[in-house]
């Protein structure tokens, strides 16, 4: 079983070794800058929005979420942007579309982003039973990596997890800590849900990082208006010296070692 375990998370983690390597063909790559190992055991909930603690990360540090995809018209463009930079990222999947675009899945994960969960439909959680909910999240998990790992588990290979509509209760973040899922908030957003110009969008988001230092962006890779911005949006991170922090489960980066 265990060794089961570590063949599949070195398989989903293989491309973090090519961290240290150069950005082919962007020498001004705004890279990422370190790895982060997350563990429910010691941040079960991370993201000030909703949570009094977030991750350990220093002054000007990001950690990049993208939340709602795969998403055929969009997260492509994202998925350029990020390779472009050197830019490792979260994407939390629907589980619904993760079936519907399993090959953009792969490509995420191929690339060498980390896949967390957000639910098979996006249904908000507080108000249903227990039983209800957690089905719908085990649901997203099993779409999730069966599509991209060709296993259908209920606990996930990657336990990072975040609430549709940052909608939880304590019932449910009680059952995700038991389960060793983290639980990922926000500490700053784009509000990419509101239609504006990508140079809105832009503006909007560098202010809040600004007001803000550090923590953890959540965007949305299936908003026209985001994948639209971030080329530029990673230029000037880099401008202003921010540093992109990528995060895994904890354990993952000693399977490659
Ligand atoms: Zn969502």
């Amino acid at each position: 079983m265990m060794r089961t375990v570590a063949i599949a998370l070195a398989a989903a983690f293989v491309p973090l070794a090519a961290l240290a390597e150069p950005c082919p063909g962007n020498p001004n790559a705004l890279r990422t800058e370190r790895v982060l190992e997350v563990d429910a055991k010691t941040t079960p909930r991370v993201g000030r929005k909703h949570f009094p603690t977030t991750l350990p990360l220093r002054r000007k540090e990001l950690v990049l979420t993208f939340d709602d995809g795969p998403w055929p018209a969009t997260t492509p463009k994202v998925l350029d942007a990020l390779k472009h930079e050197c830019v490792r990222a979260t994407f939390f999947l629907l589980g619904r579309n993760t079936e519907a675009s399993a090959a953009l899945a792969r490509r995420e994960l191929a690339e060498g982003h980390t896949l967390g969960h957000h639910t098979y439909a996006h249904p908000l959680l507080d108000k249903m039973s227990l039983a209800k909910a957690e089905a719908e999240i085990d649901r997203g998990i099993e779409s999730d990596d069966y599509a991209v790992y060709g296993q259908r588990r209920s606990e996930p290979l990657v336990p990072f997890f975040r609430f549709p509509g940052f909608a939880s209760n304590k019932a449910l973040l009680d059952r995700m800590a038991e389960r060793n899922i983290v639980v990922f908030g926000a500490d700053v957003w784009a509000s990419d849900w509101d239609p504006m110009t990508p140079e809105q969008q832009l503006n909007l988001i560098l202010n809040r990082i600004e007001q803000v230092g550090s923590g953890i962006v959540l965007f949305h890779d299936t908003k026209i208006q985001t994948a639209a911005m971030i080329p530029d949006f990673l230029r000037e991170l880099k401008k202003h010296g921010y540093h992109i922090v990528h995060v895994v489960p904890a354990g993952a980066r000693g399977v490659l070692n």
